[in-house]
């Protein structure tokens, strides 16, 4: 595939409310997204968050990175490919090549006439069941949210945790759990807000409830405290922000550190990394979460449900974020019926970006 521009796009997505979360509260989502043209006239989309806690990167350094992998791609064989010349443009700076890798499969799928999900190896189901988060912070918040969205179909619910002190944590994700008794998978995530200790007091606070899994508990780079957490704890731990690639997933289930984990194209660096990385944790019997960023719009959502097709499985659920934003970009929206995406079936990603209201969100350049 030639390809004649690959630009950039820095936009600010005002979100429907707030998320708290351990260490910040996300008002607005900063994400980039790359608008790729071949030389046959194609269009193909991507996005990526700027996660600067989980990627440490910025909308002005993943700006900076998509322009200057952007000259190594004038020609690319395939995905592969292209993740070989990006990596050695740049190393690292997974969130922008990310947004490049998304816009590439959606410009593959469309020259191919097939979707992106048959790109990756073929869809292995036509839908997917999502997974909710509560991130309201407040306990009577998290609960009406979770009803409110039970009542709408979802039967999968995360509580961010790591807000408070570990038993104040404990005691509302007690109280979450009483309400949504009966749901198919509640589980937790702490986003690294803990030190071990407060990681083991809420393990062992929560313990009776159930859960499907608590993530993240203590910081990115502790996996012995990881692994610490896990031995004490009945509820499965998962990873997320300790994970970039296959080699920290090993590293994780080699040292008992998890029983799985999140995914994301921001971490991983591209779709066909997601899917490498849970083929990975399924061989190794570790369970899988697809995820967004806090809010990407639908064109990261439906690249996620492309993959969530194709992955042999996501036993921790799938979470697009694009419902936490005020607004989308694209034309029409996603298909969620009763807590259930369908994964789009037509060429590329299946979506119609709205260049409109792509300009209505851009940033200046900086
Ligand atoms: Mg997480």
């Amino acid at each position: 595939m030639k390809l004649r521009r690959i630009e950039p796009i820095a936009v600010r997505l005002p979100m429907r409310r707030p998320v708290k979360m351990a260490g910040e509260l996300v008002s607005a989502a900063h994400n980039v997204l790359v608008r790729l043209e071949t030389q046959d006239g194609i269009v193909g989309w991507g996005e990526a968050a700027s996660a600067p806690m989980m990627t440490g990167e910025t909308v002005a350094s993943m700006v900076r990175a998509v322009n200057q992998i952007a000259a190594a791609l004038s020609v690319i064989e395939d995905p592969q490919d292209a993740q070989a010349r990006m990596h050695r443009a740049l190393p690292g700076n997974h969130g922008a090549k990310a947004a490049i890798d998304i816009a590439l499969y959606d410009a593959l799928g469309k020259g191919a006439g097939k979707p992106v999900s048959e790109l990756l190896g073929g869809a292995r189901r036509e839908s997917v069941p999502l997974l909710w988060t509560l991130a309201t912070g407040v306990e009577a918040d998290d609960i009406a949210e979770a009803l409110a969205q039970r009542r709408a179909g979802y039967a999968a619910f995360k509580i961010k945790v790591g807000i408070a002190d570990a038993a104040a944590d404990a005691e509302r994700t007690a109280a979450i759990c009483r309400e949504l008794r009966g749901a198919e998978l509640v589980c937790a995530d702490a986003n690294q807000g803990w030190s071990r200790d407060d990681a083991l007091r809420y393990v062992r606070g929560i313990e009776q409830l159930g859960l499907a899994f608590l993530e993240q508990p203590v910081a990115a780079a502790d996996v012995d405290g990881m692994a610490q957490v896990a031995a004490a704890s009945r509820v499965p731990i998962a990873f997320d922000e300790g994970v970039h690639d296959v080699d920290d997933i090993r590293r994780h289930h080699a040292a008992r550190a998890a029983a799985g984990g999140s995914l994301k194209a921001i971490k991983l660096g591209g779709l066909g990394e997601v899917l490498a990385a849970a083929e990975l944790c399924h061989s190794l019997g570790m369970k899988v979460n697809l995820a967004c960023k806090i809010a990407e719009s639908g064109i990261a959502a439906a690249a996620l449900l492309h993959l969530a097709a194709a992955v042999p499985a996501a036993e921790w659920g799938v979470s697009p974020t694009s419902h936490n934003l005020d607004d989308d970009l694209l034309a029409s929206p996603l298909r969620i019926v009763n807590g259930r995406a369908e994964v789009p079936r037509a060429a590329g990603l299946g979506i119609e970006v709205s260049e409109k209201q792509v300009e209505r969100y851009r940033l200046a350049n900086r």
